[in-house]
């Protein structure tokens, strides 16, 4: 069995699909695409990309060349990739709102950060800078787990610069006890906090590829928060976070046209009633949107079942593009 023949029936089985649903995906008969996994014919140069592309590996992993899974296309721009975007409790598949900036920052550890980055064919112990909008658990739980990763893979936890609002401190100190890092760890060394306050700024310098600076103000919301506007300063590029927030004007001039918006709507399409937690609805979200001219609009932070109802609430309100992105998708700005 050849190497090619191998690595296409894992791919395939790792995305669940039988040989008939995959032979639908390339155009090609069960019997014909059966003949690729079973080494009795090779395919075209043709299919050959159509499969790299579908699984989103290079044409040199298929071919057995080389073991990591490179992605076949790496955007060229500015590029944001959705680690999920469900509300507080994840739905299976899709976790809670969290991202990757070029694939190279996060914004926000959600339940199943480690996992999530390990899908992507990317090591976890290679990220070092983190964002976090605020810390109710759905946006810091797996912050353990993204330590544990960095200890297990004998890094220094010095290599790691995490920024956030003032709890930021706290809520690190909580996962080291956790860890009991200092029990069990000698030089684990410790995350570079740096707590960021509504109005500052920040410029964090990632690579030759990747410079971000980061403006940050403060959000509605129970617990201290921030949303944030971050420009790539490579491409010139502007993404609003929006975290959690209730809807409020200050958002309208701090979004000022971005490229791309990434707003909560936990809070369904239009929200009737109280609004204890202090959240945004659809509309509101869209609103802010149109009010400060971005280009598109990703909504996120809400339960799967809702999103036709928040989908068609916003696009009632925007007129540009929205978008209801899930785990895996990876917009381009
Ligand atoms: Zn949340
Ligand atoms: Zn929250």
């Amino acid at each position: 069995m050849s190497t090619f023949s191998e690595r296409l029936k894992l791919l395939r089985k790792n995305k669940n699909l039988t040989q008939n649903e995959m032979a639908k995906i390339i155009n090609s008969t069960e019997r014909g695409y059966r003949n690729y996994e079973i080494n009795k014919f090779t395919p075209t140069l043709d299919i050959l990309i159509a499969l790299a592309n579908y699984f989103n590996v290079s044409l040199d992993y298929l071919a057995g060349l080389v073991d990591i899974k490179e992605e076949a296309i790496i955007p060229t721009g500015t590029f944001i990739t959705v680690l999920g975007s469900s509300g507080c409790r994840y739905d299976y598949g899709n976790d809670t709102a969290s991202y990757l900036i070029n694939n190279k920052v996060i914004v926000d550890t959600g339940w199943n950060l480690v996992e999530n980055i390990l899908d992507l064919g990317l090591n976890p112990a290679d990220f070092k800078t983190v964002l976090f909008t605020h810390f109710h658990h759905d946006h810091y739980i797996a912050l353990p787990q993204f330590l544990f990763y960095h200890l297990n893979e004998g890094r220094s936890l010095n290599e790691l610069t995490f920024v956030g609002p003032g709890e930021l401190h706290m809520v690190v100190a909580l996962a080291m006890n956790f860890l009991q890092v200092s029990r069990f760890y000698e030089n684990a060394g410790y995350p570079k906090c740096t707590e960021i306050r509504s109005g500052e700024n920040i410029t964090i310098n990632i690579d030759s590829g990747t410079k971000l600076f980061i403006e940050a103000h403060k959000s509605i919301h129970p617990v201290d928060g921030r949303y944030y506007c971050v420009t790539d300063m490579v491409t010139n590029s502007k993404i609003g976070f929006a975290g959690d927030t209730a809807y409020n004007h200050d958002e309208i001039a701090f979004f000022k046209n971005c490229d791309l918006l990434i707003h909560e709507c936990s809070l369904g399409g239009k929200h009737t009633g109280d609004n204890l937690y202090l959240h945004s609805d659809a509309e509101e979200a869209a609103s802010v949107a149109a009010d400060a001219g971005v280009k598109k609009l990703a909504l996120v932070h809400y339960p799967a079942r809702i999103r036709t109802e928040c989908f068609d609430s916003a696009v009632n309100k925007f007129k540009g593009e929205v978008l209801t992105p899930i785990k895996g998708d990876v917009i381009l700005c």
